[in-house]
């Protein structure tokens, strides 16, 4: 599995599988973006793009714009030799990995600006978070002009902003969402579990217990926004040494809320653990 370090060494590769498609039919192109510290939940999107394309580019970059300036950009988990075993071992063809000048070349001024579900969610509290990850996913979709890009619905936000942006700006690729792997105990999979404390490990338990919490009301019938909603605060009270950042129930597509949990509706928290925020969400069924 070859690592490729430049935008133009990408287009090369993607490129070079089109032009062998025209002779043989149908090669088709996936990408996989993250930012290392595989888990898991990388690896599900890495077979899943596998199982139904020709060929697999998973970046691995961690983004300087998404973070805010208090944020742990310094301190993200950097794991680039298991980070390629891993890849490897799901199938990925190659891994895209360049330095930050290569993807912000010096005096680079131009920002992706998604108007709308940016400023909800996790763009509230982290503002221009967004703004950083549409923009390092165009400069992604734009090198590797992937027939498939693949996302987490762990980042149930993230997606409804890259979808926006991707029929904006008439992008081509499709956007597929993957399904939340967790741990045994129900923890979502996130390369910041790794700063948890053992204390903060068990109670970063309350998130997903909410997300069942709430899944099971629905299913009891329950459908009010308000009533799904001081549910879930008063069970995150239960357990003083969590802050909660959102809870929220909103329409997948646009991240505006919703009164009432209807089919396909979001139903997401994020929330503090010690110094460290996580995120989890249920789609209602
Ligand atoms: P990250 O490296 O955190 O930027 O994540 C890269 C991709 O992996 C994003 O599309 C995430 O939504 C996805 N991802 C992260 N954690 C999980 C998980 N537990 N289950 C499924 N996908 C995940």
């Amino acid at each position: 599995m070859e690592v490729l370090r430049t935008v133009a060494e990408l287009r090369q590769w993607s490129r070079a599988l089109r032009n062998a498609a025209r002779a043989d039919g149908g090669h088709t192109i996936g990408l996989v973006p993250t930012m290392g510290a595989l888990h898991a939940g990388h690896a599900s999107l890495i077979r899943a793009a596998k199982a139904s394309i020709g060929s697999v580019a998973v970046s691995i970059f961690v983004n300087p714009t998404q973070f805010g300036p208090n944020e742990d950009y310094a301190r993200y988990p950097r794991t680039f030799e298991s980070d390629c075993a891993l890849a490897a071992a799901e199938g990925a063809d190659v891994i895209f990995a360049p330095a930050v000048e290569e993807l912000y070349p010096a005096g680079a001024s131009t920002f992706v600006e998604v108007e709308g579900p940016s400023d909800r969610l996790d763009g509230a509290s982290r503002p221009g978070h967004f703004r950083g990850v549409a923009t390092v996913v165009a400069k992604l979709l734009i090198a590797a002009e992937p027939d498939r890009a693949f996302f987490g619905q762990k980042d149930a936000a993230q997606v409804a902003v890259l979808r926006r942006m991707v029929a904006d700006l008439r992008l081509g690729a499709e956007i597929a969402v993957c399904p939340i792997v967790r741990e045994a105990d129900g923890l979502a999979l996130s390369s910041r579990n790794l700063y948890l404390s053992p204390a903060e490990r068990i109670q970063a338990l309350t998130l997903s217990r909410i997300i069942r919490q709430t899944e099971a009301m629905v299913a009891a019938g329950e459908r009010s926004a308000a009533t799904l909603i001081a549910a879930a605060r008063e069970s995150f009270a239960a357990v003083p040494e969590i802050r909660v950042d959102y809870i929220e129930l909103v329409d997948w597509a646009t991240l505006q809320p919703a009164e009432v949990a209807a089919p396909g509706t979001l139903f997401a928290v994020a929330a503090w653990v010690g110094a460290t925020r996580l995120i989890d969400n249920t789609i209602l069924g």
